[in-house]
């Protein structure tokens, strides 16, 4: 039997406000908010409001929904932390790596010559995440 969707995963109760994000974008079907462990400076996560616990389960109209969101949110990184590229990542499962079973993309600006960090490794500083989530806003309202 496949696993089932759990409503008290940490993104749905983000989703639902019940515990603090740094928030950098919102419209009706998705939010975008930073990574509290990011893996290059900028490292940020798209996120659909509806129920899914990855891309397996997901409504097909929800990934054509939330596609744009992480090409908006890939250009504005790009631009707000001068990063050489972008990369998108998304986990599938314990086994590929998924360890928060709400569907997300991240979104990890990547700069020539800088390793990534480790997946799920060190709590950024509160402050750092603060100045780079109104650098990640202020490019979005940009756009
Ligand atoms: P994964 O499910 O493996 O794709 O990754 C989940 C991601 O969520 C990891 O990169 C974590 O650092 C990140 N994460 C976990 N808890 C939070 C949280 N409360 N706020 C923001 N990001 C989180």
């Amino acid at each position: 039997m496949s696993a089932s969707y759990d409503p008290d995963n940490i993104f749905a109760k983000i989703l639902r406000g019940e515990i603090p994000s740094h928030r950098v974008y919102e419209d009706e079907h998705t939010v975008a908010f930073m990574d509290v462990m990011p893996q290059s400076t900028g490292h940020a996560l798209v996120v659909p409001k509806a129920a899914s616990r990855n891309l397996l389960d997901a409504d097909p109209a929800v990934l054509a929904q939330i596609l744009p969101v992480v090409q908006k949110v890939a250009i504005a990184a790009k631009a707000a932390f001068k990063s050489d590229g972008v990369l998108i990542i998304q986990y599938n499962e314990p086994a590929a790596g998924q360890t928060v079973f709400h569907l997300h993309f991240h979104v990890v600006p990547r700069f020539e010559g800088q390793p990534m960090r480790k997946h799920t490794g060190t709590m950024e500083n509160p402050e750092v995440l603060t100045a780079n989530a109104e650098a990640l806003r202020q490019a979005l309202r940009g756009r």
